[in-house]
């Protein structure tokens, strides 16, 4: 189960998006803190590794 970064609770999954055609983040938002962030992080070294090249994975965004 995913909770929140930050305060540890049960976070809402708002939309999922692929990145690079390979990965597969999945942006959720928390209730209690207004935290957003990416749940599924396993896959973000080498994306962003990548994302130096390709330039256009929307992690860069706030
Ligand atoms: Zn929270």
């Amino acid at each position: 189960m995913s909770a929140c970064k930050v305060c540890n609770k049960p976070w809402k999954l708002l939309f999922k998006k692929n990145v690079l055609n390979k990965y597969e983040a999945e942006y959720r938002y928390c209730e209690h803190c207004e935290f957003v962030g990416i749940s599924n992080v396993h896959w973000l070294e080498e994306a962003y590794s990548e994302a130096i090249n390709s330039c256009d994975t929307g992690l860069i965004e706030r």
